[in-house]
């Protein structure tokens, strides 16, 4: 399954929570769950009731947007936290927190997961001195993510919003250098993912 292009906030109203999709505007009175929280074509708000699987399925695809990845790439990353030690569903988070487009979103360095995509896209970053412009690619302890251009318009915006932003603990920004260093990894606390990551472990465990 490729990666969805269609309307986004039609995803955060039909899972009737703030998915984060469209970068500024979901800090907006604009936002379509701020305006009107009721799930597409439900005028009155009655979303149908949906079966045990479908409940999982919901929690796996609200996962899967969340991170802007496919469904093949989901599958890679449950296996991968299947494999590891430690609770799955807790390795699962960890595994999507160190993507590198996550990070640079997380650093505040891009309004939202898909614009950090692009911005890795169009090598704007680089991992440890060397290329990076694999959105996918992890990060682990003590990486350092420096910026190609940092006087390109997009950054020279961001680092004026960023003035005001609050970095999470894990992440350290150091302004004079423009750079972001992963000081270790996020534990399961931290990490503020809206999704019930139990159900998506019995998704794909059944
Ligand atoms: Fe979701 Fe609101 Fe952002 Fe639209 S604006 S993507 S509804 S959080």
């Amino acid at each position: 399954m490729s990666r969805y292009r269609g309307p986004r906030c039609k995803i955060c109203r039909r899972n009737r929570v703030k998915l984060y999709l469209k970068g500024d505007r979901c800090f907006t009175a604009k936002c379509a769950i701020d305006k009107r929280n009721t799930p597409p074509g439900h005028r009155l708000g009655l979303g149908r009731r949906l079966s045990e699987y479908g409940v999982r399925l919901r929690e796996k695809q609200k996962l899967r947007y969340f991170y802007s990845v496919t469904e093949r790439q989901m599958r890679i990353y449950f296996k991968k936290a299947v494999a590891q030690k430690g609770v799955t569903g807790q390795n699962l988070l960890t595994l999507f927190e160190r993507r590198l487009d996550n990070v640079i979103y997380r650093a505040g360095l891009a309004t939202s997961r898909q614009k950090a995509r692009q911005l890795v896209l169009h090598k704007h970053f680089t991992l440890n001195g060397t290329k990076a412009n694999v959105p996918s690619m992890m990060v682990k302890e003590g990486d350092l993510i420096q910026l190609n251009n940092p006087t390109h318009e997009h950054f020279k915006f961001q680092f004026e919003v960023m003035k005001d932003y609050t970095f999470p603990d894990w992440i350290e920004y150091t302004e004079a250098k423009k750079e972001v260093k992963v000081k270790n990894m996020p534990s399961y606390e931290e990490i503020d993912t809206p999704v019930d990551v139990q159900m998506i472990v019995e998704y794909y465990s059944r």
